[in-house]
């Protein structure tokens, strides 16, 4: 299957890369893992088909992870006369945010009417679904008072893609890593000063965490400027960029 990273910025654009959103292709289809408000743009500078998506994860309810959903919605329905279904997995509230954010931004629009099946999956920790030939599995993230931010592991093709989503330390990380082919892991943060109150990975907890994950490769994501510039010494990691294509 193929990744391509479209957004590898954090949620103010870090070093001037666009807001999460991955979209991987495996033999049953693409699908997106989150899809910030940059998506809808990067899928089309990436010549990659939107009606071509047919599912996205997201993990959480902050705008750069679930914001483009009311872009790629509407550009659906109103430019690429979409026909084929879209499945959309998240957090129990995901259906009503994304409704009211239609209803805010464009206060005419009508958040029901599709003339393609939506179809919202709720997903909260300890949960799994098996959705369009793969598995998603989800944990606690330690990033919203809520509990409801997830990490998840979607097993595809005999592949496993573990995703962090957004976190702070406290998440099970080794057993979201577990035997993974991919990692893939937000890095938001260069030192805890730099948001002391934010619930985020630093690049020291990777540095003392990399040893206890045994995921066969590991991708930083979700960076600002700092913490992109912080991250090259790291060992036993890579950075991703916008535009990154790997094949698992
Ligand atoms: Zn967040």
């Amino acid at each position: 299957m193929r990744l391509t990273f479209l957004g590898t910025g954090h949620a103010f654009f870090g070093a001037g890369r666009a807001q999460s959103a991955i979209v991987v292709e495996d033999s049953a289809g693409a699908w997106l893992l989150e899809c910030g408000v940059t998506t809808s743009y990067l899928l089309k500078r990436h010549a990659i088909d939107a009606g071509s998506i047919q599912m996205a994860v997201v993990t959480h309810l902050h705008g750069d992870h679930f914001g483009g959903l009311s872009f790629m919605l509407l550009s659906a329905r109103e430019d690429d006369q979409r026909t084929t279904a879209l499945h959309v997995v998240g957090p129990p509230a995901l259906n009503t945010r994304t409704r009211e954010l239609l209803r805010a931004l464009y206060a005419e629009t009508d958040p029901d009417e599709w003339p393609f099946a939506l179809e919202y999956h709720a997903l909260a920790p300890g949960q799994s679904i098996a959705l369009l030939g793969r598995r998603i599995e989800a944990f606690a993230a330690d990033h919203m008072r809520d509990g409801t931010a997830l990490c998840v592991r979607v097993e595809s093709e005999g592949k496993v893609i573990a995703f962090t989503g957004d976190t702070g330390r406290l998440a099970p990380l080794s057993e979201l890593a577990d035997k993974a082919d991919l990692l893939i892991c937000e890095c938001t943060l260069a030192e805890a000063s730099q948001a002391p109150e934010a619930k985020h990975l630093t690049v020291a907890d990777i540095m003392r965490l990399r040893p206890s994950w045994n995921a066969r490769r590991v991708l930083l994501t979700h960076l600002s400027a700092q913490s992109r510039r912080a991250a090259q010494t790291l060992k036993g990691v890579e950075v991703a960029d916008d535009g990154l294509q790997l094949e698992l």
